[in-house]
């Protein structure tokens, strides 16, 4: 079947999620990136490559890094950018979102960043889009593409290769679009082994995620990983009876030093963010000298413009 994320000539039309996305395609968004990083590291100016282009933040969902980095990422590379304000738009009384896309891209945007509680609402939206192009800033739990590149430019980064780790995900897997995307970026670039991680209320059922380990002691799944990715339980996706007790789930699933030793002084450890201390990692974990978290922050910016430079330059 066609993916409607890319156009007949092989280019990227939208980046809805890395599920499918081919390898060399997700490897250019990651060369891109790294090119642009060391473009602005060097000279702190960029090529205006989307100059003229207008850029609209749609965000349904709270967020602190997505959003700043796509708005800084456009900007740094000359696009206007519009952050669209929900509360006070249409949206609120009520116009259809097709409607609302409709109706800006009637003003000439070029792209649409989106983030939405609701499964499939960017694609959605880009079934709708006559010309202008979706970026999904994360829908519900299930996919977060941006993310999944950040995240593997970071481990590319430090590892020097994704092919043949190991790497292991732990938290609230079941409600996370965040492990869809690394899980598909990382098999797509040919990481040897995912083990996914947390208690049974928050794993999802074997066939959501083809091909990983389900596991539920984090102490054994840590052995000899490269790679130790930690999530946030998302209490605003629980039902009120799977509602769990911070520190019964830190003795079990908390990243101490104590457990990162068992993966070894190597180990990256990383973490999407907003990262809750003391429940899902420790301080001394997330601030030590084995975190890339930080690096994953700011390598959201370019492979944001990676992104929208793939879709929008000329
Ligand atoms: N920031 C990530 C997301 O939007 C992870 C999280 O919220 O826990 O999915």
């Amino acid at each position: 079947m066609h993916d409607p994320q890319l156009a007949a000539d092989g280019r990227l039309r939208h980046l809805l999620t890395l599920d499918g996305l081919p390898r060399a395609r997700i490897e250019s968004l990651l060369d891109d990136a790294a090119r642009l990083r060391a473009q602005w590291r060097t000279q702190r100016a960029l090529p205006p490559l989307l100059a003229g282009r207008s850029v609209v933040n749609l965000f349904f969902e709270a967020s602190t890094r997505t959003r700043t980095s796509f708005d800084l990422a456009a900007r740094r590379l000359g696009a206007l950018v519009i952050n669209f304000d929900i509360a006070s738009s249409s949206t609120s009384k009520g116009e259809t979102l097709e409607d609302t896309l409709a109706t800006l891209e009637a003003m000439d945007a070029d792209a649409f960043v989106v983030r939405h509680r609701e499964n499939d609402t960017p694609a959605l939206l880009a079934s709708h889009c006559r010309q202008a192009a979706i970026l999904n800033a994360g829908d519900g739990n299930r996919a977060h593409p941006t993310q999944g590149l950040l995240d593997l430019l970071t481990i590319r980064d430090r590892k020097g290769r994704i092919d043949g780790l190991k790497v292991v995900i732990c938290g609230d897997i079941r409600h996370s679009r965040v492990a869809r995307s690394d899980v598909h970026g990382l098999q797509a670039l040919g990481a040897a082994a995912i083990h996914l991680c947390g208690p049974t209320a928050l794993l999802p059922a074997g066939a959501a995620f083809p091909g990983c380990v389900i596991d539920e002691d984090f102490d054994v799944a840590l052995t000899d990983a490269d790679v130790i990715i930690m999530l946030r339980i998302q209490r605003e996706r629980l039902e009120h009876a799977t509602q769990l007790d911070g520190a019964a789930y830190h003795a079990r699933f908390g990243l101490t030093g104590q457990r990162l030793a068992r993966a070894g002084h190597d180990a990256l450890v990383m973490h999407p963010g907003p990262i809750n201390r003391g429940v899902e990692i420790d301080s001394s974990v997330a601030d030590g000298a084995q975190s890339a978290i930080l690096d994953q922050v700011a390598n959201g910016v370019f492979v944001r413009m990676a992104a929208l430079a793939q879709l929008l330059a000329p």
